[in-house]
């Protein structure tokens, strides 16, 4: 097994494809050397995906992003990045070169991302296939909060579900702004948006890669949690309910703040999503009963 693991090594340094490691943290644990050299990334280094797509960025290296506004673009890739069990797409370098991505993910959030160069392949219809993918992109995606949309969020609500009938554990959590028709009435729905998009980029940024969080209606959002119990989904939840009371997003208001209550149900074998979904609901129901900013399970 040491044999075949250290020829594994010596193979992945000489070959032209491009094979990385990111861990659940979304740190780069392995690449070889054809993945370094494309993504501008020193032998020793492991950074996180997103400080290295950041800096490529700025620096107009590596991946094409085409954006004008990059914080945007990485949490909208981000919501859905790593939420799949297998995903392949066609993405560009600035170099000119093309390659086809592969994203494997396991359950305990581990990814491997292989790639292969096609620049000569397939290269005709490359425009209409990126159009399709950006249409893709747009349709999982909430428009005034960048975040994945109610669509998408549902989807990982039935793989969950799918997995638990084989024994995972899950959670699902319904998260609702307490008292946003007061804000509206009372800073106007400008104001009520500004505290929509803070709530929304403030939860992304405590989001595990592996979990999936999204804005399902008005002031209502969902986190998926796979392989969760109960009792670590409620520690997560009382830590963003904490950085939500600490935030100050109205500039103009710098005393404004505001909270969120939060419902939490686990998954049972025998659950449909509805019925997942309604025990969460009861269990948030509970929490604005009992006086709100608080999570409760159900
Ligand atoms: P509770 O603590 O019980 O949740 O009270 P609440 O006032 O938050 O509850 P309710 O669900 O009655 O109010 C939600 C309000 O959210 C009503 C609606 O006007 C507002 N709303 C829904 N979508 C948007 C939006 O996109 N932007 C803004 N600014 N307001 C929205
Ligand atoms: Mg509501
Ligand atoms: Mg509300």
């Amino acid at each position: 097994m040491d044999e075949i693991f250290e020829q594994l090594l010596n193979l992945s340094a000489r070959t032209q494809t491009l094979i990385a490691v990111y861990d659940s943290h979304d740190r780069l644990q392995y690449a070889n050397s054809a993945f370094r050299s494309v993504y501008f990334i020193e032998p020793d280094e492991s950074p996180l995906w997103p400080d290295l797509m950041r800096r490529n960025f700025e620096l107009r290296r590596g991946t094409v992003i085409q954006t004008s506004n990059f914080d945007e673009w990485l949490r909208s890739t981000q919501s859905r990045r790593g939420k799949i069990g297998y995903r392949a797409f066609e993405t560009d370098l600035h170099d000119g070169r093309w390659f086809w991505m592969t994203e494997a993910v396991q359950t305990n959030g581990w990814m491997l991302c292989i790639a292969s160069e096609i620049t000569s392949l397939r290269a005709r219809g490359r425009i209409v296939r990126q159009d399709r993918d950006q249409a893709i992109k747009a349709s999982y995606t909430d428009g005034l909060t960048g975040v994945a949309n109610r669509r998408f969020v549902m989807a990982r609500v039935d793989d969950m579900l799918a997995a638990a009938q084989h024994g995972s554990n899950g959670c699902l959590v319904v998260f609702d702004i307490d008292n946003f028709k007061h804000i509206n009435d009372r800073l106007g729905h400008q104001a009520g948006d500004v505290v929509l998009r803070d709530f929304a980029h403030r939860i992304h940024q405590n989001v595990r890669r592996n979990d999936c969080f999204g804005r399902v209606g008005g002031e209502e959002f969902v986190l998926v949690m796979p392989s969760t119990g109960p009792e670590d989904a409620i520690a997560m939840v009382e830590c963003m309910l904490t950085v939500i009371r600490f935030s100050r997003p109205l500039p103009e208001s710098p005393d404004f703040s505001y909270t969120c209550s939060a419902g939490i149900a686990a998954c049972a074998p025998s659950d449909s999503a509805s019925d997942l979904y309604r025990r969460a609901d009861q269990a948030l129901y509970a929490a604005k009963l009992s006086g709100r900013d608080r999570v409760r399970a159900a």
